[in-house]
């Protein structure tokens, strides 16, 4: 093998394999070191028990980017995504809610609730998807870095897509960025019902609660998914979510790059403040002209380079970088299908996404205990079953249900490490919350995952179980996101930089993070 290279990536996530496979494409010489036996990070299909393949993390695809699946030709590589039709959300009710991709088959399920609501929610889809095609375009270009003359060029280049928008769109985005989802809900909705679901989007992955300001900017930032061209459409990947990472990392080999897995880099090596390579667990060195980073930026510049070599601002805006971890996940190999109480039965209703989301209260005391140091009782669910849509993921008559959890505070009252104690707890929290909906889901129950923040720390490399390599809080994006003066993919340490979701525009399975590293990189002519 090489022993000198263009290249060197640090961990096989998606948006590593999307960044070796541009500067392949380009013509560099590049190795990706995935310290798992298997690649994709948190984006990652695995046959956890024989026959049942679960999106292990990660779940739903929307926010991918169109342009990277072009360029790359991602589809030519096994990218597929089936679009989901159908929100539903249980009730203790005879009907529950569900919301479709029909309009009019929306229409008429919101009008039992709210005729005023049922009226609304079309202008609300549409005004948050000119919304959503404004940050699209943001996330889909670099961030402005800090206050040189190129920066506010970038500002200004974002201007005039600000300046298209309608006076009262724009009144629209200052309250998304500047509200909390339920407070910005309530100026469209009345009622609490619809308003429980719209709003959990904007917890997700984060350590706030529906009525914390800023969280109308998480709600936008799901909402920016896009699947052939509908934007707020979300869909299951064929083969699971693993199949997006391997789409990305068969193009970036198809282009030459070279992939090893189970090599755990433990160290990259500086001199003179330079990055000259990497080491690996078992003390191989590996030199490079440039190394990229899809590890958070702690773990990059703390836990590779190490403080020694940092300047003292670096390490001081590192400590203010925060990742608090709030979600679990719990997976279920099913014999048969959930009947839920309010609709009963086998049908589309089970085939999207179910969120166990049934009051805005509901949601604000699930992160009321969190803030204490405990796991919600009553937890914010978000469950799919995927092999409705995908079969080839469980064996025949049988299903897959992956359940995405929250709240499930990486830091317990006792301190992270009682969450090896309080995981079969949480778990049954978990099936019990269900349980209340669907009764006798445990009667189908072949096997069980559980996935506890320190899980996802320890198993993902996650930080503080945080699904995002950082909160995706305003504070933290754009140019603040990891830091002002790293947001553009460079570090302090010549030659490294990052690629990972810990930098603009954030966590999701996006590939942009990957992407625009990439051509950072190639406009500097590595
Ligand atoms: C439970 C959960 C549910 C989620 N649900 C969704 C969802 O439904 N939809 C969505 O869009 N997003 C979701 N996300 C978020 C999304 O999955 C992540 O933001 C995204 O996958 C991160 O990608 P990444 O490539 O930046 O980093 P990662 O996927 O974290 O990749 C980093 C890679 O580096 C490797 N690595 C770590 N340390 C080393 C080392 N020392 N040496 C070598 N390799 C190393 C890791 O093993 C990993 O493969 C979810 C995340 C989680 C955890």
């Amino acid at each position: 093998m090489n022993s000198s290279w263009d290249a060197v990536i640090i961990g096989g996530g998606h948006n590593g394999l999307v960044c070796a496979a541009y500067l392949a494409r380009a013509g560099h010489k590049v190795l990706v070191l995935e310290r798992r036996e298997v690649l994709g990070g948190a984006a990652v299909s695995e046959e956890v028990f024989p026959g049942f393949t679960f999106s292990v993390a990660s779940y739903v695809i929307s926010l991918f980017r169109p342009r990277i699946i072009r360029e790359l030709e991602l589809a030519k590589y096994g990218y597929q995504v089936i679009p989901m039709d159908c929100a539903f959300q249980p009730l203790h009710d005879q009907h529950g809610l569900a919301r479709w991709s029909d309009a009019d088959r929306t229409y008429s399920e919101i009008s039992r609730y709210s005729r005023h609501d049922a009226e609304n929610y079309h202008d609300f889809k549409r005004t948050l998807t000119r919304l959503s095609r404004i940050a699209a375009q943001i996330i889909s270009r670099p961030a402005p870095t800090g206050f040189r003359l190129q920066d506010l060029r970038t500002l200004t280049e974002m201007l005039p897509l600000i300046r298209d928008l309608e006076p009262h769109e724009l009144q629209q985005l200052v309250r998304l960025l500047t509200l909390s989802a339920v407070d910005f809900l309530d100026e469209w909705f009345e009622s609490d019902i619809l308003k429980a679901p719209l709003s959990a989007s904007g917890i997700i992955g984060t350590f706030q609660g529906v009525r914390s300001p800023g969280t109308a900017y998480v709600l936008l930032h799901h909402y920016m998914g896009e699947l052939d061209g509908a934007f707020r459409s979300w869909g299951f990947a064929r083969g699971g979510t693993g199949s997006v990472s391997l789409a990305c990392a068969k193009a970036a080999q198809a282009h030459g790059a070279v992939i090893r897995t189970e090599a755990e880099v433990t160290q990259v090596r500086v001199r003179n403040n330079r990055a000259t390579g990497i080491v690996l667990a078992g003390g191989e060195e590996i030199s490079a002209r440039r190394i990229i980073s899809n590890l958070d930026p702690r773990r990059t510049l703390h836990g590779l380079v190490g403080a020694v070599h940092l300047p003292e601002d670096t390490v001081n805006a590192l400590a203010r970088f925060t990742y608090r971890g709030s979600s679990g996940k719990v997976n279920l190999a099913l014999d048969g299908l959930p009947d839920f109480t309010c609709r009963p039965g086998i049908g589309d209703h089970l085939r999207g996404d179910i969120a166990i989301a049934p009051s805005v209260d509901y949601l604000e005391q699930a992160f009321d205990e969190a803030k204490y140091g405990a796991f919600s009782s009553r937890p914010f669910i978000n469950a799919v079953i995927p092999s409705l849509t995908d079969p080839s993921i469980a064996p025949p008559g049988k299903h897959v249900m992956s359940c995405f959890v929250q709240y499930a505070p990486y830091d317990l009252a006792e301190g992270h490490e009682t969450w090896s104690l309080q995981r079969e707890a949480f778990g049954q929290t978990v099936l019990d919350t269900l349980e209340e909906f669907a009764p006798k889901l445990r009667d189908h129950i072949e096997h069980m995952q559980i996935l506890t923040p320190l899980d996802l720390e320890r198993d993902f490399g996650l930080t503080e179980g945080n699904i995002f390599h950082g909160e995706l809080s305003l504070n933290q994006l754009l140019f603040q996101r990891p830091a002002w003066g790293m947001a553009g993919y460079r570090t302090p340490i010549r030659n490294l930089w990052m690629c990972g979701s810990g930098t603009h525009p954030g966590g999701g399975v996006m590939g942009a993070s990957g992407e625009l590293a990439a051509k950072a990189l190639l406009r500097e002519r590595i």
